[in-house]
């Protein structure tokens, strides 16, 4: 069972102390929800859970995995991490299957005419079928961010990690996004995800942490920090949101 857990991660970049001892735990099949305003580390946490950056002080682990110790093997923690940008960063040269299976087959995790197997299954659950050999830019933002997280489930991922991965696209492709989310968690996915989609978290996370000055400022269920959160902070912060007509 993959957990990830989270203790006293700070991170600074030069005197800008961006995280400053965030705690926070994910049980497997969790869904995570990361909150709180602009700049408060949302992607910065997201980006040390994989080793994309370094901590400077604290201890995260995925599994049996400490990510934060020396010499651990950073590339094999990665392929046991999925993880979504807002950019999706297709590489347009090449089709939506051949893009899906580049990695794993690269690294040798499944052979061509197994990885293009999978890769066509899983565009199938996303609503893809019909776009597997496609270019991306014959793509709408939508397909491709949904190509995106096709990609990284081909690595088969006891985690996935997404970050504001609805902010780039039309209004009107957000939902597609955020079905084929929904449609991961509901079948089991370990995921934590950083989001602006209120609503959205309110109904697929089992737990909303809000971030803010660099610490989990508060976390609960979704109908308690949505509906009665407790901190002032957090209560300023969705006055603000609903404010915006966001939640
Ligand atoms: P959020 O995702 O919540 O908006 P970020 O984690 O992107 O917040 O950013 C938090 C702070 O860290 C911001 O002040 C940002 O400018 C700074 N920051 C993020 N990444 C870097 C980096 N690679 N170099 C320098 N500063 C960074
Ligand atoms: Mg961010």
């Amino acid at each position: 069972m993959t957990t990830v857990t989270i203790r006293d991660v700070h991170k600074a970049f030069g005197r800008n102390q961006v995280l400053q001892g965030v705690n926070l735990d994910v049980a497997a099949h969790e869904v995570v929800g990361l909150i709180g305003p602009s700049g408060s580390g949302k992607s910065t946490l997201l980006r040390c859970i994989n080793a994309l950056e370094r901590v400077d002080r604290g201890v995260i682990t995925v599994g049996e995995t400490v990510v934060t110790a020396r010499g651990t093997d950073l590339d094999r923690l990665r392929r046991r991490i999925g993880i979504v940008f807002q950019a999706f960063n297709l590489f347009p040269h090449l089709t939506v299957v051949e893009n899906c299976t580049l990695a794993p087959v690269t690294l040798k995790q499944l052979h061509a005419d197994e990885a293009r197997e999978s890769a066509r299954e899983q565009l199938a659950k996303l609503g893809l079928a019909d776009k597997a050999d496609s270019y991306p830019d014959r793509l709408s933002g939508g397909q491709q961010q949904r190509v995106a997280i096709v990609r990284a489930l081909m690595m088969r991922p006891e985690v996935m990690l997404f970050d504001e991965v609805t902010s780039a696209l039309d209004p009107e492709l957000v939902g597609e996004v955020l079905a084929s989310i929904k449609e991961l968690a509901s079948g089991g996915m370990t995921m934590v995800l950083a989001t602006h989609e209120m609503g959205f978290c309110r109904d697929v996370a089992t737990k909303v942490a809000f971030l803010k000055d660099g610490r989990v400022c508060e976390e609960g269920p979704p109908a308690k920090m949505f509906s009665a959160p407790e901190h002032p902070d957090t209560q300023q912060f969705l006055r603000r949101v609903i404010e915006a007509g966001r939640l």
